[in-house]
């Protein structure tokens, strides 16, 4: 089997509503999806997690790299890539183009060889995962934390035992957020709060001081991803565990946090760390400091699937007969894209969503959905 064809999409959906977070806002999702063809008709699709326009175009570069080779063939494939983009961008943007080829290696993968990829990943230690809402952003609401507590209760109501929420507003708001929310749901639903780094040192350890009491599962990027001594003092003065990882690239970058004793759970993303063979390898390294792996997903069902099988491949690191449950992150928010472009459906039954037991990703790419919000093709 060779590659013979690399497309790449670079799909666009504004928002009916903006929504904002401790960075920046959003009023239009924007997402890069690969093609790849082989000459014995199989196909695989991956995406990119970041800039969508820079992913497609740094998966552009690769193209020369992979017409002609054996796509099975794709932690050599992976290595050629990683030496391509090493010398510019030793982590960032290009890793998540490396990502997205990678992605979809291994869904041509499991479709010629009619496997799903968590089997040929090693196998299934699990065959379903506990979602967890990401949503209860920022709005312009002069009403916020009651907004909140409604939009919570809604995700308890669809049969979400865990939801994650944003902090980073400020301190103060931040309090009544997370009072409001906490309240709603009661006790039973899991908890956690993200500030993607809006915190100095001192804010996030006072914030945490003032959240402790309403049963925080994780504080998640607290500080700033280039501070791994605030991250690993942070840890000294909470009980809440504390999480990062979604701007860290490749094992290199995770070996950071995990020698630095920086958090309790590593949050890889499959579509930007470096793909499922990378997030694999650094699951490893991660295992070998008993540290716990909790994906972060953001994008369409090729994402949120990749991350499905990578889940259901994880090692539990300790082992024992009766297993926790095991969390994937299911964002909620607006996302046309997302909710159109791959079949069948994410349903979740019971609070658990299974592992597909179809080859490959497990997915089907609608193709009319992909050209409906394609902005530009690069061949
Ligand atoms: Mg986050």
């Amino acid at each position: 089997m060779k590659i013979t064809k690399v497309e790449t999409f670079v799909l666009s959906n504004e928002l009916k509503e903006s929504f904002f977070f401790s960075q920046w806002a959003y009023s239009e999702r924007r997402i890069c999806v690969v093609k790849i063809s082989t000459d014995i008709g199989v196909v695989g699709w991956g995406e990119g997690y970041g800039p969508a326009d820079v992913i497609s175009a740094g998966i552009k570069i690769l193209v020369p790299l992979l017409i002609g080779k054996n796509p099975i063939e794709q932690e050599t494939i992976w290595h050629e890539m990683y030496r391509r983009t090493l010398d510019y961008a030793r982590r960032g943007v290009l890793a998540a183009s490396i990502s997205a080829v990678d992605v979809a290696l291994w869904d041509i993968k499991g479709r010629a060889l009619n496997l799903p990829v968590s089997v040929l990943m090693g196998g299934q230690h699990r065959t379903k995962v506990m979602p967890y809402a990401t949503g209860l952003y920022f709005s312009q609401s002069n009403k916020l934390s009651e907004k909140l507590a409604e939009e919570a209760k809604s995700y308890v109501e669809q049969g979400f035992r865990a939801i994650k929420m944003k902090v980073g507003y400020s301190i103060k708001e931040d309090i009544k957020h997370v009072k409001a929310v906490r309240e709603a749901i009661g006790n039973d639903v899991k908890l956690m709060v993200d500030a993607n780094h809006a915190y100095s040192l001192r804010e996030a350890a006072e914030l945490a001081r003032q959240i402790e009491t309403y049963n925080i599962g994780w504080f998640e990027e607290p500080v700033s991803p280039e501070f791994y001594h605030h991250y690993k003092e942070l840890r000294t003065k909470t009980a809440i565990p504390i999480t990062g990882g979604e701007c860290e690239y490749l094992r290199y970058g995770f070996q950071q946090l995990l020698a630095n004793d920086c958090v309790d759970i590593l949050q890889v993303d499959i579509c930007g760390a470096g793909g499922l063979t990378e997030a694999k390898r650094i699951a490893t390294l991660a295992s070998t400091r008993g540290i716990e792996l909790i994906p972060h997903v953001w994008g369409t069902g090729i994402a949120f699937h990749a991350a499905l099988h990578f889940i259901a491949n994880l090692e539990p690191v300790p082992g024992r007969l009766l297993s926790p449950d095991f969390y994937i992150e299911y964002d909620r928010t607006e996302n046309g894209i997302r909710e159109s472009l791959t079949a069948p459906e994410i349903k979740m039954e019971n609070g658990f969503i299974e592992i597909p037991q179809r080859p490959g990703l497990g997915i089907e790419v609608n193709e009319d959905v992909l050209h409906q919000y394609s902005t530009e093709i690069l061949v």
